[in-house]
């Protein structure tokens, strides 16, 4: 690609086997988006009745009765917490951070207390929230969040993520139906999730989709749910969601992306998508040391990645050194690493453009050969990772 604006700026050309990610540039927008924010940006509109137009599309995708835009998943979540603690009341929208109302807890299950690039417990302080974990890392019991709820709850959050524990905690519907019965409003972080009716369907007051991962949209967060509570989340608008703010194009282009969603072939994408899976399976079966499984993605979503195990002894090089092999190459292919001290790692093949799987192949392969050739086993100990994790960034904008 010579007219690839990467190599204009002097940036590395990745490829993204990683799935979406923020760091990387999140996911390939669609071409409908990309066309929806060309057409508004040069025109003025008013904000509030695009977002109005937006409620309407969101509603009819999800099954919500409003929705609104906003800069992130991880924005929504903060302003949804916020309107649960403030509800009209501009007065304390305009206080927060500072929290006028004693009922500011928000109750979250300790296995769903992770990072998502940064923790899902800070997004809900930001809100104003008082965060109180309930259960244990990998078991919520019913009675923890029946015994957890007082006058002081402002709402309950779930988390749906690959990144949460995946046993021994509370059931969505459970979870509604404890909070329910005490009127306390479920707020869902569905942000990476391809089923935009399902957590709606099954109670929550809101659930919160990021706009830029499977969607293929600008980098926005969509709030979807009850009409109160989304309207209370809107109005933080005028309050801690200025920082968060999105303009007409992002809005536009969402709404744009979620169109294409409806209309979208998601059957021949994901044939493409396991064509890739197989492909890349058939290139690594029986080279010493590695074992290469298609697994199903682990919230349900529509989509299969590859695990590919590796064994040092055989292949002459641990999973966390091909990753970063693959990583420095030319071009730099980007794996999903979050696992690698198990000593595996996954390809994604939900962000390719076609052509790509056989680069990713072509490295794997010259990579792994040319570990096989060299006599010592290339294994950087696994600590030096953790010990220099943030140098680079540590740098930044050296
Ligand atoms: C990606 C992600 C987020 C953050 O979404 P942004 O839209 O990037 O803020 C939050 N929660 C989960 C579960 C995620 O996967």
């Amino acid at each position: 690609m010579t007219d690839d604006v990467r190599n204009k700026i002097g940036l590395r050309p990745v490829i993204n086997v990683s799935g979406t990610l923020t760091a990387l540039g999140a996911s390939i927008v669609v071409p409908q988006a990309i066309e929806a924010m060309k057409d508004i940006l040069p025109h003025f509109v008013e904000i509030t009745d695009l977002q109005r137009k937006a409620s309407t599309v969101i509603a009819r995708l999800t099954g919500a009765e409003a929705g609104f835009v906003t800069a992130s998943c991880s924005s929504g979540i903060s302003l949804a917490v916020a309107g649960t603690i403030t509800g009209p009341n501009l007065l304390a929208i305009e206080k927060l951070p500072d929290v006028t109302s004693e009922k500011n807890e928000v109750l979250l299950q300790m296995g769903h207390c992770v990072s998502y690039g940064a923790p899902v417990d800070q997004a809900i302080r930001l809100g104003g929230g008082k965060v109180t974990l309930i259960g244990q890392a990998t078991s919520t019991h019913r009675f923890h969040l029946e015994n957890a709820i007082t006058e002081r709850t402002a709402a309950a959050v779930y988390v749906v993520s690959h990144h949460v524990v995946d046993y021994g905690l509370l059931s969505l519907p459970d979870f509604v139906e404890i909070a329910h019965a005490k009127g306390v409003p479920v707020i869902v972080d569905a942000a990476s999730e391809y089923d935009l009716r399902l957590f709606i369907a099954q109670g929550a007051d809101i659930a919160i989709y990021s706009g830029h991962k499977f969607l293929g949209g600008p980098t926005t967060g969509l709030v979807a749910g009850r009409k109160d509570f989304v309207r209370n989340a809107f109005l933080q608008n005028m309050g801690i969601g200025r920082g968060m703010k999105v303009g007409k194009e992002s809005i536009y282009g969402v709404m744009a992306a979620l169109e294409a969603w409806e209309h979208r072939d998601h059957e021949a994408i994901r044939k493409r998508e396991t064509d890739y899976l197989h492909y890349w399976k058939a290139t690594l079966d029986g080279r010493p040391g590695i074992q290469a499984h298609i697994e199903p993605d682990p919230t349900n979503n529509p989509l299969d990645r590859l695990r590919l195990c590796v064994s040092p002894e055989q292949a002459h090089i641990t999973a966390w050194d091909l990753a970063g092999a693959l990583s420095r190459g030319n071009p730099p292919v980007i794996v999903r690493d979050h696992e690698i001290e198990h000593h595996h790692f996954y390809l994604d093949p939900c962000n390719l453009h076609p052509g790509q799987e056989k680069i990713v192949a072509a490295r794997l392969v010259e990579e792994l050969e040319k570990a096989r050739a060299s006599n010592e086993i290339i294994a950087t100990p696994l600590r030096n990772r953790a010990l220099h994790r943030f140098d680079a960034l540590l740098k930044w904008p050296d």
